[in-house]
């Protein structure tokens, strides 16, 4: 059972690190596998590109023997649509292989906007798990009716058999968000707590986030 985690990581953080380590735990994942997403021109945040957010996850994850950097969506051109890196995952691990997505309530609760969203359950499992905060979402119908029709309380189920299963995992999430840590770094906020020193290190060096969104 494998384990993907995808992001974008801008940058990565201990919520992240945290949400992989205790799925790794509670579920067993013979490897967890970290997947920036490449993000379009217009969202991303100035000066800092595809490769470094890369490096970020490679930095923060080097000491977890289990976790993995998967760089596909940013040797594709154009839009990161996780639908393509499901098929793309599928070719090289075969159909039997159990693929689990971790995703945060955040996220899942948006499910219905992602390209192609209901065939998603076609190639993996949703490991959904809560995070802080997220409570006012506004889970639409849709992916309400998802969940009804493919929730399990079983991890097993999810170890043996390749896709299908939405399985919602109640571990205490960490209340960090990037979008926080970006704030923090542009107004010289300590992050020394929420993030990896060798993740802090190369900010500082490639004097990555210093103003807020590239503009103040
Ligand atoms: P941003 O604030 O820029 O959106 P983020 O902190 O949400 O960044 P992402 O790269 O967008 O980080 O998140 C990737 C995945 O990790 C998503 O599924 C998201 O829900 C999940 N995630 C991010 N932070 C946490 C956290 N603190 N606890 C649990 N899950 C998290
Ligand atoms: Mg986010």
């Amino acid at each position: 059972m494998i384990g993907i985690l995808g992001g974008t990581f801008n940058p990565i953080h201990n919520g992240h690190l945290h949400l992989a380590e205790r799925l790794q735990q509670t579920m067993g994942f013979e490897a967890i596998r970290f997947m920036p997403a490449a993000i379009p021109a217009l969202k991303d945040i100035p000066n800092v590109s595809a490769e470094q957010r890369a490096d970020m996850v490679k930095l923060a994850i080097f000491d977890y023997p289990t976790f993995e950097i998967d760089t596909r969506e940013l040797e594709r051109a154009g839009p990161s649509y996780s639908i393509d890196s499901l098929i793309s995952l599928r070719k090289e691990l075969g159909d039997k292989v159990s693929i689990c997505w971790l995703i945060g309530s955040d996220a899942f609760a948006r499910l219905n906007t992602w390209h192609r969203w209901n065939e998603l359950l076609d190639h993996c499992h949703f490991v959904v798990v809560k995070r802080p905060r997220s409570e006012e979402l506004n889970w639409s119908s849709e992916v309400d009716a998802l969940i009804v029709a493919h929730q399990t309380n079983d991890v097993n189920a999810l170890k043996n058999s390749a896709s299908g299963k939405i399985l919602i995992q109640e571990i205490a999430a960490l209340d960090i968000s990037s979008t926080e840590i970006r704030e923090h770094i542009a107004s010289k906020t300590n992050v020394s707590d929420v993030m990896p020193s060798s993740v802090i290190n190369y900010i500082q060096q490639h004097q990555l986030y210093q103003l807020i969104n590239g503009y103040l």
